[in-house]
């Protein structure tokens, strides 16, 4: 039977695997791979670091999950892919070191979060990323007293060169990897120190490397900065962070903002599997270029999904899950199947929840890639959204079929 390899188990990996199966079902034996047993839905983390939500109710067990739709699943530390000799190179949780070969790969494995690259990130830094990171944060703000607060993301570093076969317009030049973290935290921390009764004694400021949101249109981000002015936040552009110190952030050119506490949403860059891969698997970012049916310019059988492509600008759930999702129609109709394959289109869409003040906003957002659609509303229904969003998540534990639907509500 054709042996298809996925790399990889959040938004891409999972959705790339779970549609595969349902469309090929028996012309195809489907494995995952993945570092952990466990994986965690993202878009809820930052609820830990706030004390609405515990890691545990985010948490799937692939190594059940899978086996129950008849996917494989090993648990392994992908080191490289050999394109050229169609095998997978990892660690297993014993650190013996395994190979696996495949006849399709689906490479999910996401991008790098570069924590190493900002000085000082072990002493003062503090995220929500992933669920150590968010659990570090809670702690921190359970015994904050009052002070400056930084919020912001650092660089993101994009390929650019060899480019992947879609549109131009798809693939925008971007500062940062993704933002809508950086907005909602900003949004749950006030309604954090609200709750808490001591927001007079805390100042937030949020900064972006580039222009902040710039992939939003302008009258989004004029939406935004209005918030922000009624909640009392500071705003700094071209801000690109490289080090923290014990009270205060400073960028790469020196400017320093005050900050005792400092979030940040760490660089980006390519995951160092992929960077480790056949060299022209990868662009010079270490992210994998592809066509518009997720395909591999340079390799057939491989198909890259959500962070790890290069294609997806900004690193947004929503566009994994899409990849996931065309990357799987076009492999089943490889394999004899006759499906019809979703036309890649990018869109911004997030909610940035504040589920402490009982609202969160809603984007959908298309205009940076040349579209019409601009949509940034603060809403209580929003909030609702979100939550019955991360419920939907957990209970079909990572296999989102409706999601094409549900982005659209
Ligand atoms: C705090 C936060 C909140 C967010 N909120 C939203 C949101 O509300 N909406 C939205 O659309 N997007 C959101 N995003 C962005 C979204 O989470 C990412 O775009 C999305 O997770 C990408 O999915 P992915 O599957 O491509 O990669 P990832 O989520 O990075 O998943 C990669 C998977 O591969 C595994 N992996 C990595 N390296 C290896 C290796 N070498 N070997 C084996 N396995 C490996 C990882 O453990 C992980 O399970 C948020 C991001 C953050 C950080």
């Amino acid at each position: 039977m054709t042996k298809v390899l996925v790399l990889g188990g959040r938004f891409g990996g999972l959705t790339a695997a779970y549609s595969l199966k349902r469309l090929a079902g028996s012309k195809a034996e489907v494995k995952l791979i993945n570092k952990s047993r466990f994986t965690y839905f993202r878009p809820a983390l930052p609820h830990v670091s706030i004390g609405v939500k515990d890691v545990e109710d985010l948490a799937i067990d692939l190594a059940s999950a899978l086996p129950e739709k008849g996917i494989g699943f090993t648990e392994g530390d992908v080191e490289k892919i050999d394109a050229k000799s169609r095998t997978v190179y990892y660690t297993a949780p014993d650190g013996s070191k395994k190979e696996e070969e495949y006849d399709y790969l689906m490479i999910g494995i996401g991008a790098h979060l570069g924590t190493e690259m900002i000085k000082g990130w072990d002493k003062y830094g503090y995220s929500v990323c992933e669920p150590e990171f968010a659990l570090k944060l809670r702690d921190r703000l359970a015994n904050f007293k009052g002070g400056k607060i930084t919020i912001g993301s650092g660089p993101f570093y994009q390929g650019k060169a060899p480019k992947p076969k879609v549109p131009e317009n798809f693939v925008p030049q971007a500062d940062s990897a993704c933002e809508g973290p950086v907005f909602e935290m900003s949004l749950m921390l006030h309604g954090y120190f609200k709750r808490k009764g001591i927001l007079d004694k805390v100042k937030i400021t949020v900064y972006s490397p580039g222009e902040y949101l710039s992939d939003l249109s302008p009258a989004s981000r004029k939406a935004v900065a209005e918030i922000y002015k009624g909640l009392g936040i500071e705003l700094v552009h071209n801000f690109r962070l490289n080090e923290l110190r014990e009270n205060e952030v400073v960028d790469e050119k020196g400017k320093k903002l005050e900050s005792d506490l400092s979030i940040l949403l760490p660089p980006y860059t390519g995951n160092p599997a992929l960077k480790a891969s056949t060299k022209d698997l990868i662009d010079d970012g270490g992210f994998v270029p592809t066509d518009l049916n997720m395909q591999s310019i340079t390799y057939d059988n491989v198909y890259a999904v959500g962070d790890s492509n290069s294609l997806t600008v900004p690193k947004l759930g929503y566009l994994a899950v899409q990849t996931g999702r065309i990357a799987a129609e076009h492999l089943a109709n490889r394999l004899g199947e006759r499906v019809k394959v979703e036309q890649y289109y990018p869109t911004i869409v997030c909610v940035a929840d504040n589920p402490l003040e009982g609202y969160a906003v809603s984007v959908k957002d298309d205009t940076w890639y040349g579209g019409q659609v601009s949509v940034a509303q603060p809403a209580a229904v929003n909030h609702l959204k979100k939550e019955l969003f991360t419920k939907y998540f957990m209970w079909t534990k990572g296999d989102m079929a409706l999601e094409k639907f549900l982005a659209s509500w």
